[in-house]
């Protein structure tokens, strides 16, 4: 195999690999940090190459920008003015500031986030988590009031917790635990994580018999599952 940097008026920069294997098509394979190799056959000439690419190159397009959002929005929080939180699936601007003789905290006015703090990124995150957990322990709490009257369900106290991984649980003597980060998804989303802790105090295992009991509660549910997978790296901190 042969390796050479190959540039083509369309900007896209690649890695090709010529086989002398029996290869005989040309592939193409684009890594998380949007480098690209191309495999083709040892004497496949530059012309059928640029045609390959240039055949792809809407979908290498799509790719590379796929990657550039996710990275957007994975990457790490500062708690600046100009950084955007979410809450209840929305996305919020925030203003930091810092008036020592005004209440510090977070509030959120107009579609906006204004915290007063001091400047340090760990004094600010307490502030939003602070916020975030009275929040989800008020709407979550009255969605689980919701939900038990509508499916004639009793849990016992509901409590919200720090957990980044695990959205929901529901102890065996059915306490349920919530995540405060799951009050910057979608109220739908959300609905979804309760009606799932919910089943389970009907049924504790993850059988057919409590996914149709969920299915039961919420016919749409596959659509916030898939919907809690897709936000849930995304929007939390
Ligand atoms: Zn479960």
């Amino acid at each position: 195999m042969t390796a050479e940097r190959n540039k083509l008026l369309m900007k896209i920069n690649y890695t090709l690999k010529r086989s002398r294997e029996r290869r005989k098509t040309i592939s193409l394979n684009i890594s998380h940090n949007n480098e690209i190799v191309i495999c083709a056959p040892y004497f496949t000439s530059q012309r059928e190459i640029n045609r390959f690419i240039q055949e792809k190159q809407s979908w290498i397009e799509k790719i590379i920008k796929k990657h550039a959002d996710k990275a957007l929005l994975i990457k790490e929080r500062k708690f600046v003015s100009g950084e955007y939180f979410y809450y209840l699936g929305e996305s919020i601007e925030l203003e930091a500031f810092f008036e020592p003789k005004e209440k510090k905290g977070l509030v959120l006015w107009n579609n906006r986030f204004y915290l007063n703090s001091p400047d340090d990124k760990e004094t600010r995150k307490h502030y939003f988590v602070l916020w975030y957990k009275q929040k989800a322990l008020e709407h979550i709490g009255k969605r689980v009031d919701f939900y038990c009257r509508q499916l004639n369900l009793r849990a016992r106290g509901v409590r919200i917790s720090s957990a980044r991984q695990r959205w929901g649980s529901c102890s065996p003597d059915n306490k349920l635990a919530f995540s405060f980060r799951l009050i910057m998804m979608p109220p739908d989303v959300i609905d979804y994580v309760i009606v799932h802790e919910l089943m389970h105090i009907k049924e504790k295992s993850h059988s057919r018999r409590f996914w149709k009991l969920v299915a039961e509660a919420m016919p749409q549910y596959k659509t916030n599952q898939r919907n809690l997978k897709k936000y849930g790296e995304a929007f939390t901190f």
